[in-house]
């Protein structure tokens, strides 16, 4: 590696060539991981605020390396993101959960809202629509009981790309769901602009709920202002009874958090989902 000059910076040193190696290093592994099937779904269930019961479920991308064992989405999203291997990897989501729910669908199962994360470029690419409409064709999944989880950031790409795919995405009767609400984008205009159902308030905000006066004073004008352009609010990272009871008070609809449900193996969501048609 060159040594850099008298001002003591280094146009490059050697741990950004590690750096930069490990991430090309990364992007041949998730490859690899793609083919070898070594990525898998949790499931976190989403309920209704008001009696626990189950509305939803999220599906979390888990990947377990043989070597390294279970990587979490935060180690290896970014790079996926960077590389454009998300393109493939958002669709091998997408597609695995609308076949887990077609077959969850036809063995009896309640029905539920299947939510799946799309990040921005896979969002931006210009057949994403097409992508999403052959997968439900091809699974035979029931596209209502579809929602695709968004963030604000990624929608204010281009304008005028977004809402036309959004829409053709809701003439197909999926539903679209911000994600990270709060956390990114500054202006709310859009929320006007676009068909959109339904906010997830971002964790950020409900993890200092009980601390912090000010994350009291945001939640709930985010509430308000959702019930006022008639929008449904789901909270994540939802973990006591505290922050609970202060998020129906407001009047919030849905709770995604470890106070109800951690992710899920398929097994025990499965397991989850015949109790409660048991019951
Ligand atoms: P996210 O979309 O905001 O997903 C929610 C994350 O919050 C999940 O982390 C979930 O396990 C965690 N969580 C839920 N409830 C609680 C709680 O009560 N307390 C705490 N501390 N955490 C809670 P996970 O599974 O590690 O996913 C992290 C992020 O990775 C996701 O954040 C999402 O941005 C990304 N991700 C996961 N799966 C996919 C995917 O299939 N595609 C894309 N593009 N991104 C994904
Ligand atoms: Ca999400
Ligand atoms: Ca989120
Ligand atoms: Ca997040």
């Amino acid at each position: 590696a060159k040594e850099g000059g008298g001002k003591g910076y280094h146009f490059y040193s050697p741990e950004m060539n590690l750096k930069a190696h490990a991430r090309m290093e990364m992007e041949t592994n998730l490859r690899h991981a793609l083919e070898r099937e070594e990525f898998f779904l949790e499931f976190q269930p989403i309920v209704n605020a008001r009696d626990g019961r189950l509305v939803g479920a999220e599906a979390l991308l888990r990947w377990s390396d043989p070597e390294k064992g279970l990587i979490m989405p935060d180690m290896f999203i970014q790079v996926a993101e960077e590389s454009g291997f998300i393109v493939p990897l958002g669709e091998w989501v997408l597609r695995t959960a609308c076949r887990k729910m077609k077959d969850w669908r036809e063995a009896g199962l309640p029905p539920f809202r299947i939510s799946v994360n799309v990040s921005g470029r896979q969002f931006c690419q210009a057949n994403f629509t097409d992508t999403v409409c052959s997968i439900i064709r091809e699974t035979g999944m029931d596209p209502s009981f579809l929602a695709l989880e968004m963030t604000e950031t990624s929608l204010m790409v281009d304008v005028e790309a977004t809402a036309k795919a959004l829409m053709q995405l809701k003439e197909l009767d999926i539903s679209i769901v911000i994600d990270d609400f709060g956390a990114g984008y500054s202006s709310l205009g859009y929320l006007q602009k676009f068909p959109i159902d339904r906010i997830k308030i971002d964790r950020s905000f409900i993890r200092d709920l009980s601390s912090h006066a000010n994350d009291k004073a945001i939640v709930e004008a985010i509430i308000a202002m959702a019930a006022r352009l008639k929008l449904q609010v789901v909270a994540e990272g939802v973990e006591t009874s505290e922050q609970l009871d202060f998020l129906k008070e407001q009047g919030c609809h849905e709770i995604q958090g470890f106070y109800f449900h951690r992710p899920l193996s398929e097994e025990l969501f499965k397991t989850l989902l015949w109790e409660i048609k048991d019951h």
